[in-house]
């Protein structure tokens, strides 16, 4: 077919592969889509004249083709598009691929998009073969380094490309045990310390392994290798850990990644060599300062594995002061350029600095908060970049707890700090003891909460990582996996805690030089913010701002971490248009939310109010009368309390609006269930008990979501509506004589017609003019209802002309939008998630393409009819990052969402005005 020769021709045409080198590239740090974020970075240092070693980068449409393609590449790459930019590679260097005096050697790297930190792949020292190798000990005059290179080389590709590997995690790695068992013999216990002829000797015992164990020759030809190399890259995209870790952090799989082709320079050529990762500033806190780690004579990922402990940036400086005086340069270059903390990682060979990668560095919510704020002080960034620089959720970790002070003194001083590691993520938790992912998720299950002990965490443990509140490993610095994972995920976390010593076959946790034995399942508190262990469950105390804003126990001028938070609302409420109010039923809920930055309230269940003491005797009195005079009766029971409530919350609030929302749930949520309770209540009304359960039973529905409840329940049953209108109307009275103006906002729920809202506004409206005329007073109010039945939704232009505001009630409106309960949604919504059918929870994130085109045609026919309508939403999503987005841009009036989520909710909508 001509179509299909058109495809070639159109294929072959494309650029497949971005060359790099010192002072030029062909792309640049915007182009992370095409060169995946390493391949992007690796051209803008190179660009901006970093010392970078040369290589290309091949794009990540490669990969979207290998896997649109059967897992084949475009024709013409390997043929020629390969060979052209290995030749530049050639040219530029001097050396040959595969050369037997001169070999150029390179590392093969994946890197996608966004960054996932060791998820994929990496092969270093590509190229070496049993000739090639004798080659670079020639060269070098340095046949150790060179039989270290070609040992670590076959291990990488046998592991990698060969996929010799262990069946588990809980199975120790194949090369790892070859390894361990030639130290063994030798009786050494570092790498560094094996001699060439034992290099040698491991070398040739992983190319057996590797045969009879997979049935595959380890390949000589550096051409086949680099083939393998590349395909394994892009194949890794697809694997197990990768996958999961794509699931949680919402990357798409259809992205892919790019693979980066790049000269090797070497860090384990001696002592003058060595091999480092960096944070431009500190990770953890924020702090202004140049926080890394690094090693001498050891080559890639030897740093972050955790086998030998690193040494600090400071050492550097104290040790080679000239390489630091160079590292600290790229730090500011960087920093200047692109006005962010970055993740570096360098090596240095015989003395030369390499930069190998840079990223805009993962970072703790207080890190960014901290980093965002200084660097707007600093002049480096302004306010609204500081404010895009900080995901709301991030706002969490300043809210988080942290020990109760005085109960870890007292910890402390019985001996229970058991050992102290580096303070990688911080805040404070308390949890089980679990060694394992399994482990985890059964604690959790049980209710409880984990903390994840591990030696070391690998890319497979974050599924534990995810469940555990903290995480506690024995090796790994400040850049380890766990450190760098927790992080982002915003866990607790101590890593390279090295008293530990962690039996997982026995499920024993030991501290060096104590008597202290730890069972899997015991309690342990680790302590983020200062790296401390410590036996047994702590409690957990408020953090700085909540002590500041809701306990009022600290002054904001003693508190440092407070006074950013509140610059950072301050900044946030300039720039956005959303008002923020808050859900609460109670006077001190509301104190909270006032404090916390709520202009309002958008949502009062009034049912909440119905629980307590006598009350619910009351309410239970007025379900089971037998006729309308027994109802009054208990109604009026219920009116002072109710009265009383109302009054409170006015005063609590001021002068902000406040919402109520009628009685809503289904009458049988008020009644016990159990015959004892039944039998008990019978007596306390001086029923026979017969006559209760029937009634109990009448009440019985089959899908109570759906059935007496919302404003039906006051078409049926006038009465109750009347006491709560007449409670409102009776308590802002009050509050006028007294000087306050309040102007209550009645909500009418589940209205599907404009005939329900109308037949509820007239009881309203009577019961007020009654309450006025008896008080001689006059109080202004509105009656709104909310929109929860996709009915209401779609006739929302006749509904408005009897409301004066619409509150969305996203949880009711989900659920009947999507047929959905949210109740039984556990049950599916997992596989749902995994099958990609909804990307996130309905319920916590708004559903935009169905419900939102829901709320966007209401919004916008209720406009038309009245155009002063007021309209926010209330429901779990008001306090989402994303649906308050999409409020945003729908300019509904005002999110509504719990206490705590409002300084998120104020940073999120002043987000969206700036991002819009
Ligand atoms: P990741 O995405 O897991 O960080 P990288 O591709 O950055 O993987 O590779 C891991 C490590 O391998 C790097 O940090 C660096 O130490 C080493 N490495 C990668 N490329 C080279 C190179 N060209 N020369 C020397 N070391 C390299
Ligand atoms: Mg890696
Ligand atoms: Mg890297």
């Amino acid at each position: 077919m001509p179509t299909s020769k058109l495809n070639i021709q159109a294929t072959s045409g494309k650029q497949y592969i971005y060359n790099f080198s010192e002072g030029a590239a062909e792309g640049d740090a915007t182009m992370k889509n095409l060169l995946g974020g390493k391949g992007a970075n690796l051209a803008e240092m190179a660009n901006i004249g970093l010392p970078v070693p040369p290589g290309f980068t091949i794009s990540t449409e490669v990969c979207t083709y290998y896997y649109d393609h059967n897992k084949t590449f475009p024709s013409g790459l390997f043929e020629h598009d390969i060979p052209d930019a290995l030749a530049k590679l050639e040219t530029a260097l001097g050396k040959r691929f595969g050369d037997s005096a001169n070999p150029l050697l390179l590392s093969v790297r994946s890197g996608a998009r966004a960054s996932m930190p060791g998820m994929m792949d990496t092969i270093l020292n590509l190229g070496l073969n049993d000739t090639t190798v004798e080659a670079l000990a020639e060269q070098s005059g340095n046949p150790r380094f060179a039989w270290d290179c070609y040992r670590r080389f076959v291990q990488m590709y046998g592991d990698v490309v060969l996929e010799l590997r262990p069946a588990d995690s809980r199975q120790p790695d194949p090369f790892e045990k070859i390894l361990d068992e030639h130290k063994k013999a030798l009786g050494v216990t570092l790498d560094t310390e094996l001699e060439t002829e034992d290099l040698k000797k491991i070398v040739m015992a992983y190319k057996e392994a590797i045969k009879t164990e997979t049935g595959k020759e380890f390949p000589e030809d550096p051409r086949q290798q680099l083939q393998g190399a590349i395909g394994a890259v892009f194949g890794s995209w697809n694997n197990e850990r990768a996958v999961v870790y794509r699931k949680l952090n919402h990357i798409p799989g259809y992205w892919g990644t790019a693979c980066n082709v790049q000269a090797m320079v070497f860090g384990n050529m001696g002592p003058t060599s060595g091999t480092g990762v960096a944070f431009t500033r500190d990770a953890a806190t924020g702090e202004n300062i140049f926080y890394g780690e690094y090693l001498m004579n050891a080559q890639g990922e030897d740093v972050v594995a955790g086998t030998r402990t690193p040494l600090t940036i400071s050492q550097l400086e104290e040790e080679n002061p000239g390489i630091y005086r160079q590292l600290d340069g790229i730090r500011s270059r960087l920093e200047q350029h692109y006005r962010d903390m970055m993740d570096i990682e360098f090596t240095i060979e015989n003395g030369k600095l390499f930069m190998l990668q840079c990223r805009v560095g993962k970072r703790t919510g207080l890190a960014a908060i901290r980093i965002a704020y200084d660097m707007c002080m600093e002049g480096l960034i302004d306010e609204k970049e500081a404010l895009l620089r900080i995901e709301p959720q991030q706002l969490n970790q300043l809210l988080r707890p942290v020990f109760d002070q005085h109960e870890k003194q007292s910890a402390i001083d019985s001996g229970r700090l058991l050992a102290t590691g580096l303070n990688a993520g911080p805040g404070a938790a308390t949890g089980r003891i679990c060694f394992s992912a399994q482990k985890a998720e059964e604690v959790r299950k049980k209710g409880d909460t984990a903390i994840l002990v591990r030696i070391e965490t690998s890319p497979e443990d974050i599924k534990g990582m995810s469940l555990a509140e903290g995480i506690l490993t024995e090796r790994g610095g400040m850049t380890s996996h766990a450190a760098l994972v927790a992080r982002q995920m915003g866990k607790v976390c101590v890593a390279g805690c090295g008293a530990l010593d962690i039996d997982y076959s026995r499920g024993e946790l030991r501290i060096e030089g104590k008597n202290t034995l730890l069972k899997e399942g015991d309690y342990i508190s680790i302590d983020g913010t200062t790296g401390e262990v410590l036996q047994g469950e702590i409690s957990t105390r408020n953090s700085e701002v909540i002590e500041v804003l809701a306990d009022k126990t600290l002054k904001p001028e003693e508190a440092p971490t407070w006074n950013i938070f509140d610059h950072i609302m301050r900044w946030s409420d300039k720039y956005r248009k959303l008002k923020i109010r808050t859900n609460a039923d109670q006077p001190d809920q509301a104190d909270l939310a006032v404090s916390f930055g709520a202009e309002g309230i958008g949502l009062c269940r009034t049912e909440h109010m119905f629980f307590g003491g006598e009350r619910i005797d009351a309410m239970r009195e007025m379900i089971l009368a037998d006729d309308i005079e027994g109802r009054k009766k208990a109604l009026d029971k219920l009116l002072p309390y109710q009265r009383d409530d109302f009054y409170g919350l006015f005063r609590a609030m001021g002068s902000r609006p406040v919402t109520i929302r009628l009685l809503d749930p289904p009458l049988h949520e008020f009644l016990p269930h159990g015959d004892k309770e039944i039998e008990a209540l019978a007596a306390k009304f001086g029923k026979p008990y017969h006559d209760v359960r029937n009634r109990i039973d009448n009440l019985h529905e089959f899908n109570p979501m759906l059935g007496l409840r919302g404003c039906r329940l006051g078409i049926l049953h006038p009465e109750i509506p009347a006491m709560q209108v007449r409670a409102i109307i009776e308590a802002a009275c009050r509050l006028k004589k007294e000087g306050h103006d309040i102007i209550p906002e009645i909500m009418v729920p589940l209205v599907g017609t404009v005939r329900e809202l109308e037949i509820t506004s007239e009881i309203i409206h009577r019961v007020a003019r009654r309450v006025m005329a008896e008080q001689e007073s006059g109080v202004t109010y509105l009656v709104g209802t909310m929109i929860e039945v996709p009915r209401a939704a779609m006739t929302s232009g006749d509904i408005a002309k009897a409301a004066d505001f619409f509150s969305y009630g996203t949880n009711d409106l989900t659920q009947m939008g999507l047929g959905m309960s949210r109740d039984d949604s556990g049950q599916f919504l997992p596989s749902y998630q995994n099958y990609d059918i909804y990307q996130h929870n309905p319920f916590e994130s708004l559903d935009q393409d169905g419900i939102g085109r829901l709320i966007q045609l209401s919004a916008k026919e209720g406009r038309t009819v009245k155009p002063e309508l007021k309209l926010g939403i209330c429901g779990e999503h008001g306090g989402d990052p994303d649906t308050i987005a999409f409020c945003h841009s729908l300019s509904l009036n005002y999110v509504s969402c719990s206490p705590f989520r409002i300084p998120i909710a104020r940073l999120a909508a002043a987000r969206a005005a700036l991002m819009a």
